[in-house]
């Protein structure tokens, strides 16, 4: 891993172009209630959920084509993306044309989480060490998404892929299908059309 924690999320973009987050720590994380989650809709050329997990001071981020299930028999395809700051977990709105990542952007669900990895010995394994040993758990306390989740990595280097499962827990829901019954933000209810619609007229004023 590179020195600088966000060295290519930061040369991925231009922030007198994009409206994203250059990099400050927001005060998101510093509630003292426990790292947070953020799930963010993209609705970039193609459709997909970034799933991002605080771990210090960056969010670890995943693209997770289908989104998350809440059907433990689901294997979710999970592609590891760059770290992202913090200050990302409450971005919203349209990422120009030609730029990276270019498309609407919706917070689907975020919340707090708890790291669910422990040894045999009951000690509890920090979710970076978890994370690098390929295989990850964590209980989200989203609005929609709730309960143990876990990541485990399949394939190496440049074929990395991860899976994310639900567990089979009191939150487990094999019916329930919150990414097409629950598409509106849990930031301002809005859809990911309302988003892009609303934006482009601004620009239009
Ligand atoms: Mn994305």
């Amino acid at each position: 891993m590179s020195d600088k924690p966000l060295e290519e999320y930061l040369e991925k973009r231009d922030f007198r172009k994009t409206p994203e987050p250059s990099g400050e720590a927001s005060g998101v994380a510093k509630k003292g209630e426990g790292p947070i989650f953020v799930i963010q809709k993209h609705d970039a050329s193609t459709l997909h959920y970034d799933f991002r997990l605080q771990v210090g001071d960056v969010l670890k981020s995943w693209a997770v084509p289908k989104g998350p299930s809440t059907d433990p028999s689901d294997q979710r395809l999970a592609v590891p993306t760059e770290d992202h700051p913090l200050a990302y977990a409450e971005f919203e709105g349209v990422i120009p044309e030609d730029e990276y990542g270019a498309g609407a952007v919706l917070v689907w669900d975020a919340g707090f989480y708890r790291n669910l990895n422990r040894t045999d010995d009951g000690d509890e394994i920090s979710m970076d060490d978890a994370l690098d040993n390929g295989h990850a758990k964590f209980w989200l306390e989203g609005e929609k998404v709730r309960g143990g989740y876990a990541l485990t990595r399949t394939g190496n280097g440049n074929d990395e892929r991860w899976l994310l499962v639900k567990m089979d827990d009191d939150e487990a829901d094999a019916r329930r299908n919150p990414i097409s019954s629950e598409p509106y933000s849990v930031l301002t209810d809005r859809t990911i059309d309302e988003i892009r619609s609303e934006e482009s007229n601004q620009e239009d004023e």
